[in-house]
């Protein structure tokens, strides 16, 4: 460790103002004499981590004093290889501003309540360097002991800005994060006043030196999924790819379907054979197999894309073969994430021989209705402008079946599994930058790649949903300093998503929900006009019951969507409406739906209310029981489906949402045609007021950004 007076060197010299002070050694305490009282006397050694535990410091002292304190820390068996004495500063708020090298993500920041409050508070927020000044303001405003730095009570604030350029000077572009050899470094506290801010404490942890358990793990053995790893590479490359024909091959071949015992290979071709894609089977003796025409080897082969479906210790042979094949998917399991890196190495390596990119190992390849690729049964689905990347061949497939069932239509899907060679961040790049994609999702279970995904994240022109497995078991690090305690993998995620304006979701649900908002107001959310969702109303909720409307309240406050009140111009015209009578008007406002109103109520109500205030986003809902308890007509609920399209037609500027409560109480195939009369005018329809929250939620993130 770096000792302290050599840490404030770094920041002084970085334009951090530290307390002016002297170092002694062999204690002779002359050069104190300069120093204006009251003085602090810090002990310093390699065996003085936490000063304050070890009885290292004292505030408080005069001139005179210090020789005597000094003595007698050494005397309670202080191991003190020498003194800081310093000026005190004044009292303020005390700030933790901290730095990590987090294995997967690269340099974090850290900013927070400090002091002795550290632990006890734990109120901080972290950011992936560099941070943005916008970055510095939100991760501030984001604390919830943040009062105190912008005044309380009659109390005054503290000078914001100066925190705000204390951040950006640790961990703004061209920070003191690219300039160390960066472990851990931390100032705790940073004393905020009215005035200016001054680091009192500064503790730094070149690499290598830091307790951080994962540092010394990436050096050696790539571990699988779940786990924190580097990529395989094996050297950069310096041209982006070009992913066209990885989902739109003009032919594919097959490595690893047998003629006499049915397998996964076997799988895959049935697949691209129902599909119509021009295809060729691999087989060492066969001439074809399961009436597809077979070559012996991948050299033979004239296609964009070959999947590979042998066993893992055979994989890399395959690959050897494989020059002038742009893509091959190696489907087997069994590498990284078997606990056989080394078979991943080598497979790699492979590819790299062969001129070819690798999908994978131990993923399920590629879904693309307009390519005819395909690695799921029961028939392509519809073309579209949803792209999903996931590290998950199961959970990918499961998005698109339910996907799809949901009115979801893709563009591109791809698998990455270990994501050894192709890793999300490219993939991202690239479909940020594809004419065919308008939105993406992204499942992941660990960060890969983590900076080029911030970066790729920070770039993306499209909204973008990120789902990621496994944060709970990511627990937060043994770390010498508060700042590696304080950072864990799920507040990093989070960190991401406020950063890049993308969609943090916890479930495959939200997943598909958000990506279904995405497709159907994807036009709206560019509009600008759309952009300043404070400033208008937020959501206007509407529907039936007082106990479904004040639930709805709360589902939109937990996913941070504001309901603006109504505007007192259109109270007039909402009570001509009938509406209000044994309720108040307010919003969430209640309207009854039901078989027995007009259909077009909510319709003349959003009308009358829009015409006096713009709300970016109307969510109406329907309680479907109501419609199917005395009687099995859905006449009226496709006339009330109706009349919602009509007012979404009717206002291109708002993004109408529907919920349809309790629609396990409809008939079969009611909630379909529901969904597909609104859906013609691009409404997107939930089950639940809080996955709509959580949608309209994510369509504000993009619309403000
Ligand atoms: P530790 O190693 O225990 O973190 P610090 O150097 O942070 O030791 O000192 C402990 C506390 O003493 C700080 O949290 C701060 O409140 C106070 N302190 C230390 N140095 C100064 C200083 N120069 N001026 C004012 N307060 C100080
Ligand atoms: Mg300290």
């Amino acid at each position: 460790m770096v000792a302290e007076h050599e840490a404030k060197e770094l920041l002084r010299a970085a334009g951090v103002p530290v307390p002016r002070g002297v170092v002694v050694r062999d204690m002779d305490f002359a050069p104190v004499a300069e120093l204006r009282e009251p003085l602090v006397l810090k002990a310093y050694g390699p065996e003085i981590v936490h000063k304050s535990d070890a009885g290292a410091v004292v505030l408080g002292l005069s001139r005179a004093d210090v020789p005597i304190e000094a003595a007698r820390m050494l005397a309670s068996g202080v191991a003190a290889e020498g003194f800081l004495v310093e000026e005190q500063a004044a009292g303020g708020v005390e700030l933790i501003v901290g730095l990590v090298h987090d294995p997967g993500f690269g340099p974090v920041l850290l900013a927070g309540l400090g002091g002795v409050w550290t632990e006890t508070l734990r109120d901080t927020a972290l950011g992936l360097c560099p941070i943005s000044e916008g970055d510095a303001r939100r991760m501030l405003g984001s604390l919830r002991g943040s009062p105190v730095l912008y005044g309380l009570r009659g109390r005054p604030g503290v000078d914001v800005d100066a925190v705000v350029k204390l951040l950006m000077t640790v961990g703004g572009s061209g920070g003191l994060w690219e300039r160390l050899e960066l472990g851990e470094f931390e100032i705790n506290p940073v004393i905020a006043t009215e005035s200016g801010v001054v680091a009192v404490d500064a503790r730094y942890l070149p690499a290598g030196h830091a307790s951080n358990g994962d540092q010394d793990d990436v050096l050696g053995e790539p571990a699988g999924l779940g786990a924190h790893s580097e990529p395989t590479d094996v050297g950069p490359r310096s041209e982006p790819a070009d992913f066209g024909p990885l989902f739109e091959p003009r032919a594919v071949a097959v490595v690893g379907a047998s003629t006499t015992r049915p397998n996964f290979g076997n799988m895959f071709l049935e697949f691209y054979k129902a599909a119509g894609i021009p295809l060729v089977a691999v087989h060492p003796e066969a001439r074809e197999v399961g009436g597809v025409p077979a070559v012996p080897s991948l050299a033979a082969a004239d296609v964009d894309y070959a999947l590979v479906a042998v066993p893992a210790e055979r994989c890399a042979q395959v690959v050897r073969e494989a020059s002038g094949v742009p893509y091959v998917q190696v489907m087997s399991g069994g590498f990284g994430e078997a606990g056989r890196p080394e078979l991943e190495r080598e497979l790699v390596a492979a590819a790299r021989a062969a001129g070819t990119r690798l999908l994978g190992p131990n993923c399920m390849g590629v879904y693309c209705p307009r390519g005819r690729q395909t690695f799921v049964g029961g028939g392509i689905g519809p073309a579209g402008t949803v792209a999903l990347i996931s590290q998950s061949g199961g959970l990918a497939g499961e998005v698109i079946k339910v996907g799809e069932r949901r009115g979801l239509a893709f563009s591109r899907v791809v698998t990455v599994g270990n994501a050894a060679d192709v890793t999300p961040a490219e993939l991202l790049r690239w479909l940020s930058a594809d004419a065919e994609t308008r939105a993406v999702g992204l499942y992941l279970e660990d960060p890969r790649d983590g900076r080029a995904l911030y970066e790729a994240l920070a770039a993306a022109p499209v909204p973008v949903v990120l789902l990621v497995g496994g944060r709970s078991a990511q627990g937060q690090r043994a770390a010498a300093s508060h700042t590696g305690g304080l950072v864990s993998d799920g507040r990093i995620w989070q960190a991401l998503a406020d950063q890049t304006g993308a969609t943090l979701v916890t479930s495959q649900d939200d997943l598909i929900g958000v990506l279904a908002f995405f497709q159907a107001h994807g036009a709206r959310m560019a509009d600008p006009d759309s952009r300043s969702g404070e400033s208008r109303g937020g959501a206007l909720v509407i529907g039936p019951s007082g106990g479904a409307s004040v639930l709805a309240a709360d589902a939109f406050d937990r996913a941070g969507v504001s309901l603006g009140p109504l505007p007192d111009s259109a109270l007039g015209e909402l009570r001509g409406l009938g509406l209000g009578a044994g309720s108040s008007l307010a919003n969430p406002l209640e309207v009854p739906v039901g078989p027995r109103s007009g259909p077009d109520l909510v319709q003349r109500a959003v009308e009358a209310i829009v015409r006096h205030r713009s709300y970016p986003d109307v969510v109406a809902h329907v309680n479907v029981q109501s419609f199917f308890t005395y009687g099995t007509r859905a006449e009226p609920l496709f006339e009330y489906a109706r009349a919602l399209a009509a007012a979404q037609d009717a206002l291109p500027g708002t993004r109408v949402t529907l919920v349809t409560r309790n629609g396990e109480c409809a008939p079969a195939g009611v909630e379909d045609e529901v969904r597909a009369i609104v859906a013609a005018a691009g409404i997107p329809v939930y089950r639940t007021m809080e996955a709509a929250a959580v949608a309209v939620a994510a369509g504000g993130r993009n619309g403000t950004a």
